[in-house]
């Protein structure tokens, strides 16, 4: 979701002629697209903010602070930024810039070509959840679903300027729900062809519910409709509202890759209760084992919060064993940070920052062990993968399956489906070489 929100601001930026520099260092101006789920993220805001004050001071740099920012952190980092803006008044930024005196030395440098690869589109934003250890609903506010009609015209644009991957994001995509039904597709189209190239930001969003509302089964459907040469996923996917339907449509999807997010964050249901998860392992399993018998190629993933209050040794223990059983390709371990305002901040974060690090390396390293295991099984295979990047020779780029693979080649590739041999693999990459190109972006059925 901060990646998508960061596209917005440079698209802002690309659209007034400013280039992107790779260097903090030689920048003029810095947007700093803000995370508040842990609090070593906020840090690291302040911490860079420090070290960017005395070229602030000497007039040779701006700042702007957006993105997810909680109250109190707002007041305390004011003074190191010369705009506070909500992410979703991004015109503020094209004011701010526009302002004669506001960029010191921001010439209207020749507009940096922006290759068409991969991009996100938000479905939905906020979300009504209230997960007791989550800041989200607090700085995104409540569930709203963007319109499906809007969605798909967004979506059939971004193929048409050549975009091979679409990532639909949302908190909870799983709840996604669309008053409007699906317009015919060449009509009203909006979003990122129109010619600002800007996302429909402030679009009106239409918070769902009533009979006649498009669910989110039936907009992957839609999508998956739209000709071309391109592959969707999406995320995330929250256990308690996967549906088999979702798991029938995206067993049939021709464009929907084999890959879901399913974020789970602990294996003993005691402490699921206590993060007011609303799903027990038993039905997480279930889930795991429907998906894979209706897409056996299906590569899963998910988010786990390591020492949440009062998790015991035996309750992490749990979330060993639940490792063992589903052998996740991939995963996200974060030590649980207390956030303010929320119901588990009142609870003792009594699982030390050592025992934490302890727990998070002994899961790491299972982890290690079943995705090096899952990988092996693909040297030798035959993977398609779109190519992402091109640095010193080697390209990179992402199966459908959402792994990356590494190889010889050229700039060129950036941007084409390509057909790679695998020949060596590691838990959280894979190395191959070019069979030949391809410009379908349909798996294999
Ligand atoms: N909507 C998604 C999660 C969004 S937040 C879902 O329900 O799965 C992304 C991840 O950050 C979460 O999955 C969780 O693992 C982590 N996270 C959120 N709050 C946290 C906290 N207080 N401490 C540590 N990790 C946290
Ligand atoms: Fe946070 Fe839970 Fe909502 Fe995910 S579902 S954003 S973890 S409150």
């Amino acid at each position: 979701m901060n990646y998508s929100d960061a596209e917005k601001v440079s698209a802002v930026l690309d659209a007034s002629g400013h280039e992107k520099s790779d260097d903090e260092k030689s920048a003029d101006l810095i947007v700093v697209v803000a995370c508040s789920v842990r609090q070593a993220a906020v840090d690291r805001i302040f911490g860079k903010a420090r070290l960017w004050q005395a070229k602030r001071k000497e007039h040779k740099l701006k700042t702007v602070l957006t993105g997810c920012v909680l109250e109190k952190d707002k007041k305390k980092l004011s003074p190191f930024f010369d705009l506070i803006m909500p992410i979703g008044e991004v015109e503020k930024l094209k004011k701010f810039i526009d302002c004669r005196d506001a960029l010191p030395c921001v010439s209207n440098k020749q507009r940096r070509r922006i290759q068409c690869v991969s991009t996100s589109v938000p479905i939905m934003t906020g979300c009504d959840n209230f997960c007791s250890y989550c800041v989200v609903p607090y700085v995104r506010g409540r569930e709203k679903s963007r319109p499906a009609k809007e969605i798909i015209a967004e979506c059939r644009n971004l193929i048409k300027r050549g975009y091979r991957e679409i990532n639909l994001i949302g908190q909870n995509v799983n709840s996604y729900k669309s008053l409007n039904k699906p317009l015919p597709l060449n009509k009203g189209e909006v979003g990122r062809g129109s010619k600002t190239e800007l996302p429909p930001s402030n679009s009106p969003l239409i918070k769902g519910g009533g009979n006649s509302g498009v669910d989110f089964p039936q907009l992957l459907k839609a999508i998956d409709a739209i000709p071309g040469d391109y592959w969707f996923r999406f995320a995330t996917s929250h256990p308690k509202d996967m549906s088999n339907e979702l798991i029938k449509v995206m067993a049939k999807g021709k464009h929907i890759t084999p890959y879901l997010h399913l974020p789970v964050q602990s294996g003993d249901d005691e402490i699921l209760k206590k993060m007011n998860r609303g799903y027990t392992i038993k039905h997480y399993l279930n889930l795991i084992k429907k998906v894979r018998e209706a897409i056996p190629d299906i590569v899963i993933s998910t988010d786990i919060i390591i020492g949440f209050p009062g998790e015991t040794k035996k309750q992490f223990k749990n979330t060993l064993k639940l490792f063992r059983q589903v052998k996740f390709d991939m995963a996200y371990l974060a030590q649980y940070s207390p956030r303010a305002g929320t119901a588990a901040s009142k609870l003792k974060d009594n699982v030390s920052k050592a025992e934490k690090k302890r727990r998070w390396d002994e899961l790491n390293e299972l982890l290690k062990k079943t995705a090096l295991a899952k990988n092996k099984k693909l040297v030798g295979q035959t993977a398609k993968v779109l190519v992402e990047d091109f640095k010193k020779g080697r390209c990179m780029g992402k199966t459908d399956t959402s792994k990356l693979v590494i190889f010889p080649g050229d700039q060129s590739l950036v941007g084409q489906f390509i057909e790679i041999k695998i020949t060596q693999i590691g838990s959280w990459a894979l190395w191959g070489e070019i069979i030949l190109s391809s410009s379908r972006g349909k798996r294999k059925k």
